[in-house]
C-alpha cells in the first residue's frame, strides 16, 4: 500500500528522532530546543513557520491548492519525574522547576507525538498529488499546564486560519502497539481545581482543649467529602473528588493555625461538576461548624486554574476517521474505546466561537508480550506519568503515522467530494 510504503522509508529516522526527543525532554512552558527543532524539521520539509503563539507555541502551514484547512496539534512538554526505565535511551535530564533542581521525563508520550506529526508530515508532503487543501501543523507547549489556553487567549486565530477541523493523537498505556482507539462523543472528562484553606485555633500539642485542631477537623472534612459522589451524585454520572495534596504543621507538639489542601475534580458536565463544588462548601462549613468555630473562620474554598471543559470527539468526524482507517488499516486495529476521567487540553480548541470539529485519537504503545504478561503475572502496565511508562517506539510510531496520514487524506478527499 503506498502509504505504508512511505511509511517504511521514514521510520528510521522518526525512530531516532523519537529517542532524541525522549532523552532531552523540556518541562512546559521550557520547550524552547524542541520547538526549534520541531521548527526546523518543518522548516526544511517547506511548511512555512508562524512563530510565537505564546510560549514556544508556532505552527507550520502547508498550502497544497484549494481545499479544507486542517489543523494538527502536537504537544511538547515534559513532565517532573525521574525515569526509571533502564532504557538505553532513558532521559538524566534535569531543569529548574520552583527553584528546585528535578528530573524531566517524557512520561506522557508528547514525544511520540512530536515524532509521529513529523512522520505525518513527510507523509503528506509526499503524497502532496492525492489530497488537495491546507494542513496546519500545531506545535503547543505545556498541555500539562494549560498551554491551549495560553494560545488561544494570544488569538491563535488570529496569527493562522481558522481551521474547519482540528486533530491530534495521544498515545495510551492499555492499547497495544499497532491498534488505534477512538472514541466518539465525550472522550475526556471536564476538570476543577480547587484549593481549600482550613483554620483552626492553633496551639501547644499537650493543650488540645484550649485550641481547635485544623487537621482534626480536615480529617473529618476528607472523609465526609468520601460521600459526595457515592451518596449526592447520580450512579448515571461519572465524577471523582481527589485530594491530591494535604500540608500542615511544623513539630510534634504543635497544633497548627490552618490546612492547606489542593484537590482535583473530574466531572462529565458543568452541572455536576457546579454541584459537586457545592457540596464540598456545604460539607467544610457544616464540620467547622460542629467543630465550634465562627463564621469568619469557616474554610475558605478557591476554584483555580480555569476550568477545563469536557474533551467531546465531533460525532460525524470521529465516526468518518474510524470508518476510513478500518477500511485501510483492518476492522480489528481500529478499536472504539470507553470515555475516561482523564482530561487534555486540546478540548479548548473546539470552545471558541468558531466552533471547531474536533477529533483525538488514541494509539497504542504496549507489545502483545507485555499485555499476556501482565495477564498471566497479575501485574499492572505503567501508566502515563509513570516513571516507568515505556511505549514499543517503532510499531507505535509506525501505526500513529498511518493513522494520522490516512485520516488526514482522508477528510482532505471527503470534504473536496462533498463541496
Ligand atoms: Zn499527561
Ligand atoms: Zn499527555
Amino acid at each position: 500500500m503506498k502509504c505504508k510504503d512511505k511509511i517504511e522509508s521514514i521510520i528510521d529516522s522518526c525512530e531516532e528522532l523519537y529517542k532524541y526527543l525522549h532523552q532531552n525532554p523540556e518541562l512546559s512552558f521550557q520547550e524552547k530546543e524542541t520547538s526549534n527543532l520541531l521548527k526546523q524539521k518543518l522548516g526544511i520539509l517547506g511548511f512555512e513557520i508562524v512563530d510565537n503563539l505564546g510560549g514556544y507555541g508556532f505552527a507550520g502551514i502547508l498550502k497544497n491548492g484549494d481545499g479544507p484547512i486542517i489543523l494538527y496539534r502536537t504537544d511538547m512538554d515534559a513532565l517532573p519525574i525521574a525515569e526509571k526505565t533502564d532504557l538505553p535511551y532513558s532521559s538524566n535530564k534535569t531543569a529548574i522547576l520552583d527553584g528546585k533542581e528535578t528530573r524531566v521525563m517524557h512520561a506522557c508520550g508528547h514525544d511520540i507525538h512530536m515524532a509521529t506529526l513529523i512522520g505525518t508530515a513527510e507523509i503528506l508532503l509526499d503524497l502532496k498529488k492525492s489530497w488537495k487543501g491546507t494542513l496546519i501543523v500545531l506545535a503547543q507547549p505545556a498541555e500539562e499546564k494549560g498551554g491551549a489556553q495560553v494560545l488561544l487567549k494570544n488569538n491563535l486565530f488570529s496569527h493562522i486560519p481558522v481551521p474547519d477541523i482540528a486533530l491530534a493523537l495521544h498515545v495510551s498505556s492499555t492499547l497495544e502497539a499497532g491498534k488505534v482507539g477512538y472514541c466518539p462523543g465525550p472522550a475526556y472528562a471536564s476538570v476543577g481545581t480547587l484549593d481549600i484553606t482550613v483554620v483552626g485555633q492553633g496551639g501547644h500539642g499537650a493543650y488540645p482543649h484550649q485550641c481547635i485542631d485544623p487537621i482534626v477537623l480536615t480529617s473529618k472534612i476528607i472523609l465526609a467529602l468520601q460521600t459526595i459522589v457515592s451518596r449526592e451524585i447520580s450512579p448515571m454520572d461519572p465524577a471523582v473528588i481527589t485530594v491530591g495534596s494535604i500540608h500542615a504543621g511544623t513539630k510534634h507538639n504543635i497544633i497548627p493555625e490552618s490546612v492547606k489542601l489542593k484537590l482535583t475534580l473530574r466531572t462529565y458536565s458543568d452541572e455536576v461538576m457546579n454541584q459537586i463544588i457545592n457540596s464540598i462548601k456545604r460539607i467544610c462549613k457544616g464540620e467547622a461548624i460542629s467543630s465550634g468555630l465562627k463564621p469568619i473562620d469557616f474554610p475558605v474554598v478557591d476554584e483555580v486554574d480555569e476550568r477545563l471543559p469536557v474533551l467531546y470527539n465531533n460525532l460525524l468526524l470521529t465516526e468518518s476517521i474510524a470508518e476510513t482507517l478500518k477500511k485501510e488499516m483492518g476492522n480489528e486495529n481500529i478499536v472504539q474505546i470507553q470515555a475516561d476521567t482523564g482530561a487534555e487540553d486540546f478540548s479548548r480548541y473546539s470552545k471558541t466561537k468558531d466552533n471547531i470539529p474536533i477529533c483525538m485519537l488514541k494509539t497504542g504503545t504496549v507489545s502483545a508480550d507485555q499485555i499476556k504478561d501482565s495477564v498471566e503475572k497479575n501485574f499492572n502496565i505503567p501508566s502515563l506519568h509513570s516513571s516507568y511508562f515505556a511505549p514499543v517506539p517503532k510499531l507505535s510510531l509506525e501505526t500513529g503515522i498511518e493513522a494520522m496520514s490516512l485520516a488526514l487524506i482522508g477528510l482532505f478527499n471527503k470534504q473536496i467530494e462533498s463541496s
